[in-house]
């Protein structure tokens, strides 16, 4: 009687209390199988009580989600608000900046300042040692100057 045991597909059809003829008449006679069955009952159990609680957590996330939903218009508004004041601000500067504004006090040497930075940064950067990868560039470079200078002599010694 025990040879057969009851497949998962005929363990579920009892579980969902579907089950064959066959199931019904092993399950009283077999202990291993009704131990199974209860194993899966148990197991089932455990899952809707899982889906339960997963289908209580929608309303604590919508909930969740409007709250943001709020929280975000509410910062838009913030936003818009302080950029609004911000540009009156900003109008407002330059406007007195345009009206106090006169010849004597031009920032020059601000400007100056500004121009004696990038040279620096340019000669820094023309300073700083050729990376490997630009040698072969560098070779040609130093070619290219080589024959220029040549050709320069020798129009000189033309012209001379
Ligand atoms: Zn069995």
């Amino acid at each position: 009687m025990n040879e057969n045991h009851l497949t998962d597909d005929e363990l579920a059809g009892v579980v969902v209390g579907a089950p064959s003829r066959r199931a019904s008449d092993h399950l009283a006679s077999c202990e291993s199988c009704r131990t199974e069955e209860s194993r899966m009952r148990s197991e089932l159990k455990g899952f809707s009580e899982e889906y339960a609680r997963q289908g209580e957590r929608p309303e604590v996330f919508w909930a969740k989600q409007r709250a943001a939903v709020h929280a975000r218009i509410e910062r838009r508004r913030t936003v818009l608000w302080r950029l609004t004041w911000s540009t009156a601000a900003a109008a407002t500067i330059m406007l007195g900046y345009l009206h106090f504004r006169s010849p004597a006090s031009q920032p020059a040497p601000v400007v100056q300042d500004a121009d004696q930075a990038l040279l620096l940064d340019v000669e820094r950067s023309l300073r700083r040692p050729v990376p490997a990868a630009l040698e072969p560039a560098m070779i040609l470079a130093a070619e290219i100057d080589r024959m220029a200078s040549i050709e320069q002599v020798n129009e000189k010694g033309e012209t001379q």
